[in-house]
């Protein structure tokens, strides 16, 4: 540390002028360009000469200087957003970028991201078209809606709504369902942006038909069911039905609305899978108008789907909120993709990866877990104890909050016992060029390997540990 005895400003005249280590990097110069060069230089010059001046020992020969600034250069332009290895057990990881899209997705962004395309542009009449047609009737057959349009997010597809047909009036909502979805999304709140007046009927627990009927007057705009799509409300309780309120709704001339939060296309339970609402039935149940994303269940890019009532969505795609929400063109092109391939269930299994992680077999985790544990337990060496042992994978993304899915996991514990080794444990595997994430619990790693599909990257890089 500090050398007092040194007067200070003796190593730091030992640091070479911006101009004398520039022109000795002429290589760098060429391949970052002289104005990221000097950029480099100055900034890693100005920190040595900081950590000098506050008595720390650096080095200032002119190789260890280079060396710095061309860590600097390269950190730099090294992309931060970078695929990842998700072995955490929640198959829709929220922080992990929720759905991977399919094959035919990712052909379609190819096709589409470097090139002008037909985006809203009719080819036949030679005009301008409509951006959100390339989805709509695909939206429309796999719901049994009449109408439908695309934005952002379900979180946009729900502010639209709500601007759109409840501006300055009343919704009421079940206090059941004043849910909050990965902390920036809470009902209240999207209600308050989208200028609408949220009453609250029932009780947290047991909301009836009657509450809402009370609820009701000339200022009430539509009626409101949000999913509980990322808990449960257990033991006495009693929620209305889809179709009774939709009833509700149209005694009074109302608009029923329903923010399905996930929104699945298919029926989850004929799949082995916790059930879920699907799209269609909530349209067959009643409900005027539905939104839900197309990152969640769906398995699509990050998307919000409105479909229903061709009138209420004609006055939506109106709102001028409408051009500040849309999808653009590249999640265009993969949700239709993805959409198309709820058209060939058999293959959607195969190739949709959401649903083809949730509908992996336990047998085939497993055998891959005790596949891949002799690895494991060799490339950490005698420190860590590595065995395979079941948990239980969840969904994600607010979906089937309770349900889980048997999986299997490699477990690994430090023999010392100590909980740092595994914390610089889990660091190192994050710290892997195709950084793998697993998660942390009752002070061991877990490599939940449900979603683990690229085996030979996995061994690959803890050969290198
Ligand atoms: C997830 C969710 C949202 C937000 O959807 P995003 O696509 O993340 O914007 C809104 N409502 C419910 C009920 C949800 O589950």
């Amino acid at each position: 540390m500090g050398d007092t005895a040194r007067p200070q400003d003796n190593p730091r005249r030992q640091v070479p002028s911006v101009d004398a280590l520039l022109q000795q990097m002429p290589e760098e110069a060429a391949r970052w360009g002289h104005r990221a060069l000097t950029e480099a230089v100055r900034t890693v010059l100005a920190q040595l000469r900081r950590q000098l001046g506050s008595g720390q020992e650096q080095p200032t020969d002119r190789d260890s200087l280079r060396s710095l600034v061309r860590l600097h250069l390269q950190t730099r332009e090294a992309a931060t957003l970078k695929p990842v290895i998700n072995l955490t057990g929640t198959v829709l990881h929220t922080n992990l970028g929720r759905a991977s899209l399919p094959d035919a997705a990712l052909a379609a962004l190819a096709r589409v991201a470097g090139m002008p395309t037909n985006l809203e542009f009719d080819l036949e009449r030679g005009q301008r078209g409509e951006r959100e047609s390339h989805v709509v009737d695909l939206i429309c057959e796999l719901t049994g809606a009449e109408a439908a349009t695309v934005v952002n997010n379900n979180a946009a597809a729900v502010l639209l709504v709500l601007n759109t047909l409840a501006r300055q009036r009343q919704v009421p909502v079940s206090r059941g369902e004043l849910v909050e979805i990965g902390g920036s999304f809470r009902i209240p709140e999207v209600m308050q942006r989208s200028a609408c007046q949220l009453v609250e009927v029932g009780a947290t627990n047991r909301t009836h038909l009657q509450d809402y009927r009370q609820a009701i007057n000339a200022d009430t705009a539509l009626l409101l069911k949000v999913h509980t799509s990322n808990y449960r409300i257990e033991g006495f309780t009693q929620a209305v039905s889809e179709e009774q309120l939709a009833a509700l709704a149209r005694e009074h001339d109302l608009p029923f609305v329903i923010d399905l939060g996930s929104g699945n296309l298919l029926d989850f339970a004929a799949l082995g899978l916790p059930g879920e609402p699907t799209a269609m039935q909530a349209i067959a149940a009643g409900a005027d108008v539905i939104t839900f994303s197309g990152d969640k269940l769906l398995g699509g890019p990050q998307a919000g789907l409105i479909a229903g009532r061709r009138d209420l969505l004609e006055q939506i795609n109106r709102n001028p909120l409408k051009r500040a929400l849309r999808l653009d063109k590249l999640n265009l092109a993969a949700l239709a993709e993805v959409l198309k391939l709820y058209r060939h269930p058999e293959r959607l299994l195969l190739e949709l990866p959401t649903l083809r992680q949730l509908t992996r077999p336990l047998a085939d985790i497993q055998s891959q877990a005790r596949r891949l544990q002799p690895a494991l337990s060799k490339a950490l060496g005698s420190d860590f104890e590595v065995s395979v042992q079941d948990c239980a994978s969840q969904i994600g993304s607010g979906a089937l909050p309770v349900a889980t899915l048997p999986s299997a996991a490699l477990h690994v514990l430090a023999h010392s016992g100590a909980e740092a080794g595994i914390r610089g444990l889990a660091q190192k595997f994050r710290g892997f060029s195709w950084p793998v994430i697993g998660r942390l619990h009752k002070g061991a790693l877990w490599l939940d390997l449900r979603c683990l599909e690229d085996e030979a990257t996995f061994l690959e890089q803890i050969g290198t540990l």
